[in-house]
């Protein structure tokens, strides 16, 4: 019997202009993901790790190979369709001119104000949201300008916790924000990924040794593929890498 796995990639090849040239940055990904399952993407920068959840998030399509989701291919699917299943929250938030509480809407815009306020508050948005000039109604600014980059990625963090998708794909921050904001946001991080099935590029390694699998991404490849501790074992990139994080923490 064939079971179909909830999320695939097979022969993933993604390439950017580059003058009259293009710059293949994905090389042929193969990628399972089973429901529940959580999956960490690691790898030097410039890696391709952020190209692949964009393509996972269909913001474009491969020029070779496939990704399908419950067995459909994303191309058949249909933004709608395909939404409905998949939130992510990425390091370049997309937040209108408009109030904070309209913002997070978008996450659900059948949600009432009481749902909306809910979901800021389980991502730790309420304390700041409640401290601007005009509270919940205060305009953030074209992208966001008057907040943090730690508090527009909670507010997509509250935005996907309304949207309750099953699926979740997560870019951690790199921005440096203070550790206090790090905390929350990892917090909120905390309690989004609750129940889902999540593909979350991760920076510091500590956070995804439970993960169920750890891929990495180096020069669009995936050079190694396992838990935490067999890719320890390995004694590869990924060995050298937890090496490094541990004696500089
Ligand atoms: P990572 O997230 O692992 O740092 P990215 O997927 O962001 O890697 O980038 C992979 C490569 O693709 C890098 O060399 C980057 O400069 C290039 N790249 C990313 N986005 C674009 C783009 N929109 N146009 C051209 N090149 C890009
Ligand atoms: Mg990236």
């Amino acid at each position: 019997m064939s079971v179909t796995s909830l999320l695939e990639t097979r022969g993933l090849k993604k390439s950017y202009p580059q003058g009259k040239h293009s710059v293949e940055v994905l090389k042929g990904v193969d990628v399972t993901v089973d429901k529940g399952e959580f999956v960490a993407v690691v790898g030097p920068s410039g890696g391709g790790k952020s190209t692949l959840l964009h393509l996972l998030a269909r913001f474009f399509d491969p020029q070779e190979g496939r990704i399908t989701l419950g067995g459909v291919d994303l191309r058949d699917l249909g933004p709608d369709r395909l939404y409905d299943h998949l939130s992510f929250v990425f390091q370049d938030v997309q937040l209108f001119d408009g109030g904070v509480l309209e913002n997070v809407r978008i996450g659900r815009p059948d949600a009432t104000d009481a749902e909306v306020m809910a979901a800021c508050h389980a991502a730790r948005c309420d304390e700041f949201i409640r401290r601007l000039p005009e509270g919940y109604e205060t305009p953030i600014g074209e992208n966001g300008q008057r907040l943090s980059g730690g508090q527009r990625q909670r507010l997509s963090i509250a935005r996907a916790l309304l949207k309750d998708a099953p699926v979740l794909l997560l870019d951690e921050a790199t921005a440096s924000v203070d550790p206090e904001a790090q905390h929350e946001i990892q917090e909120a991080i905390s309690r989004l990924i609750k129940g889902r099935t999540v593909i979350v590029i991760a920076h510091r390694l500590h956070t995804i040794q439970h993960a169920d699998q750890i891929l990495l991404l180096a020069q669009g490849r995936i050079i190694e593929h396992g838990s935490h501790d067999e890719l320890l074992r390995a004694g590869g990139l990924y060995r050298d890498m937890w090496a490094l994080q541990t004696v500089t923490q």
